[in-house]
């Protein structure tokens, strides 16, 4: 065994957990057994949780989420652009959910406004971004060919009059 090698520079006592509240903790009565039970929230969960605690809920009705910083477009649905949300992640846990995969965080993206991709786990989010991503490519190669497009057909009609 080496006695040489240094001791790993390792902030012992960095105060990286004092920026990170503790996770909120809280309780219910599970509606189906009369009993209570406590939920840990989700780092960074956005949900007051009044209207569940300390009252009869089905354990499956809770559950915690963050929201991402809505970005917005003008939507034409109606005739009339609509500014919606698009392309906003929220990561949501139920952890009482009958769904096993629903008890570990998850991504739930809305496309646009109530539009949504559910269950995304690490892997199907990235898979997600890389289907965008390449999206946007093909989004840039068909601005290049409007831009094209456009001034071969604007010099037509000029050429034409
Ligand atoms: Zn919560």
């Amino acid at each position: 065994m080496s006695v040489a090698s240094p001791a790993p520079v390792v902030a012992a006592s960095a105060p990286a957990t004092s920026t990170t509240p503790p996770p909120r903790t809280w309780a219910f009565i599970n509606r189906r057994t009369g009993r209570p039970q406590s939920v840990v929230c989700l780092d960074g969960c956005t949900i007051n949780h009044s209207r569940e605690q300390g009252r009869e809920v089905f354990p499956e009705d809770v559950w915690c989420w963050t929201w991402a910083e809505p970005m917005t477009l003008p939507v034409n649905e109606n005739g009339i652009p609509e500014e919606m949300a698009v392309l906003s992640t929220v990561i949501k846990v139920e952890p009482f959910s009958p769904t096993i995969s629903q008890r570990l965080p998850y991504a739930v993206v809305e496309l646009v406004e109530d539009q949504f991709i559910e269950n995304l786990d690490p892997d199907g989010y990235e898979t997600l971004i890389r289907t965008l991503s390449d999206r946007l490519d093909q989004m840039r190669e068909t601005h290049r060919r409007l831009v094209e497009v456009r001034a071969a057909y604007m010099g037509r009609s000029a050429s034409a009059v």
